[in-house]
């Protein structure tokens, strides 16, 4: 029996509002599909700056490394993010192409990391919120009612909050 979890995003209304979705399953034929495939160079774009982004904390990480890969495909409504993990298998980083080819670069960065943030540091949802409402975490699921933006001004606070470094 093999046990993977799925993690994913969803677009609601003006802002980013995540639910996560938690399959378990003892079916391989899914892995075995895409094994071995490769990331969309688009994507790769991100990976690389994820890497980059971590150095800047003292941190080595190789997403190829951890097997991970990328790409771009249609997913369900709303949803604009996905992220398929197992122990023995390749993980799996899903953004949906609707999504994907209307987001600018700042968009993109953050469905990636935050994706990243579970298929390679393998982190949970955190839904803790400031006195003000703000999102604590990238990680955040949506199903608090804090609220996130991500931009130049944000940026900052919320990569250190990725790599554990606040
Ligand atoms: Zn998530």
């Amino acid at each position: 029996m093999n046990i993977s979890i799925t993690v994913t995003i969803f677009l609601k209304y003006l802002c980013f509002l995540f639910m996560p979705v938690i399959f378990i399953t003892c079916s391989l034929s899914e892995y075995n599909l895409h094994n071995n495939a490769p990331t969309d160079p688009a994507i790769q774009e991100y990976f690389d700056r994820f890497e980059t982004e971590a150095s800047f904390f003292g941190l080595e990480f190789d997403v190829a490394g951890k097997n991970i890969y990328g790409i771009i495909s249609d997913l369900d409504s709303n949803r604009i993010g996905n992220c398929s993990f197992s122990k023995n298998h390749p993980r799996r980083i899903t953004i949906d192409r609707e999504y994907w080819d209307g987001a600018n670069d700042m968009e993109r960065e953050y469905v990636i990391f935050h994706e990243l943030g579970h298929c390679y540091l393998e982190r949970i949802h955190d839904n803790s919120k400031s006195g003000s409402g703000m999102c604590r975490s990238i990680m955040q699921s949506g199903e608090s009612d804090c609220y996130l933006i991500y931009n130049d001004k944000t940026r900052d606070y919320y990569l250190k909050e990725l790599f554990n470094r606040l």
